[in-house]
């Protein structure tokens, strides 16, 4: 088969696309004949080794949607066939946070795709427990491009900061995965959403999606605009997968009593910190990794009857995988990036 994959972390000069020995499946697997594959930043991060895989060759890619050719023995949930899209997380089943239904808290929490083989891939090996169906009515390229960012937002905003219709939301960086997924939660849930990007362009798409307020970070200072926009109150909820550029100005944007919630630290983990605000203010500062498979149903439920949809911004044959890596690190566009194995890839089925 054909699969993305490096022998070593680095640059986009690492990635390859060529012939991949086959997956062979456990008792307890399935194999998937992919037919699109989702990126997330996850994947550049992993790819520049950050963290570094712990194998090598190292197949990436987290998501994908695709087709199931066949089932292990003790396999008891699919059938070949079924049209399944693959949930990302990994976790040991057993420990104390696995046992309390907080699986993305296991102490052993790994990622498909950055600690273990991913699905960018024509064929790929996933366990049952990773699996959901996909209703005929969503494409594969849809379902490829919902389950990791959607989950992590949804634990983000619903489990963790537990938003309702009398909060305001501050959703940073919106153009991006888990920010246009946030943006369309927090509108779903009836909070006031604001919403940070760098262009106009990707400020009209978070309205469209949703967002009340829209603030350009490049062109005015977000903190001030809040203030100005909410009487000098502040947001509720400010949710920051940016990190270090951002961090001290989102503490400073919340009201009294609020939370800020964090997955990620794009632009750096050590920023420094007022904490006279937090004590003072009061506030939550809030951790949030991925999803437990509850939280995945909960909102691939409404990813499928069309309540959100993840916007997709480029459609990539997986041969031009260095390109679709290129789009997310300069962040150009709104929203997904998808690739497909180049023998099912038709140029003609992406049109935007
Ligand atoms: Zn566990």
């Amino acid at each position: 088969m054909k699969a993305v994959f490096y022998e070593e972390t680095g640059s986009t000069d690492v990635l390859q696309y060529g012939e991949f020995p086959d997956p062979e499946i456990g008792e307890e697997e399935l194999l998937v004949d992919v037919k699109a594959g989702g990126l997330n930043h996850l994947d550049v991060w992993t790819r520049r080794g950050m963290p570094s895989p712990r194998e090598f060759p190292h197949v990436p890619g987290s998501d994908a949607a695709g087709v199931v050719t066949e089932v292990g023995d003790r396999v008891s949930r699919f059938e070949v066939g079924d049209r399944v899209a693959v949930e990302p997380s990994l976790s040991c089943g057993d420990c104390e946070f696995c046992r309390s239904g907080e699986q993305s808290q296991c102490v052993q929490f790994k990622i498909k795709g950055e600690h273990t083989r991913g699905v960018h891939s024509e064929n790929a090996a996933v366990h049952e427990d990773n699996l959901v169906a996909v209703p005929d009515h969503v494409d594969f390229v849809t379902a490829a491009a919902v389950p990791l960012v959607f989950q992590t937002a949804w634990r983000m905003l619903v489990s963790r900061a537990e938003i309702n219709q009398a909060d305001s939301v501050l959703v940073l960086g919106a153009s991006g995965g888990v920010g246009h997924a946030c943006v369309q939660i927090a509108a779903d849930a009836g909070a006031e959403v604001f919403a940070t990007a760098s262009t106009d362009e990707k400020l009209e798409y978070a309205r469209e999606i949703g967002a009340d307020h829209a603030i350009n970070y490049e062109t005015e200072d977000f903190v001030s605009a809040i203030k100005e926009a909410t009487d000098g109150r502040g947001v509720d909820v400010v949710v920051d997968h940016v990190g270090g550029a951002t961090w001290q100005d989102s503490i400073s944007a919340t009201a009294k009593g609020g939370a800020v919630v964090t997955c990620g630290a794009t632009t750096g983990p050590n920023p420094e910190t007022d904490i006279t605000q937090i004590f003072w203010k009061q506030l939550d500062i809030l951790g949030s990794t991925m999803g437990t498979p509850g939280e995945g149903d909960d909102v691939l439920a409404k990813v499928w009857d069309g309540t959100f949809e993840p916007r997709i911004r480029e459609v990539l044959p997986m041969s031009e995988i260095v390109r679709a890596h290129e789009i997310l690190q300069d962040r150009e566009g709104f929203g997904k990036v998808v690739v497909v194995p180049d023998s099912e890839y038709d140029p003609d089925d992406y049109e935007r």
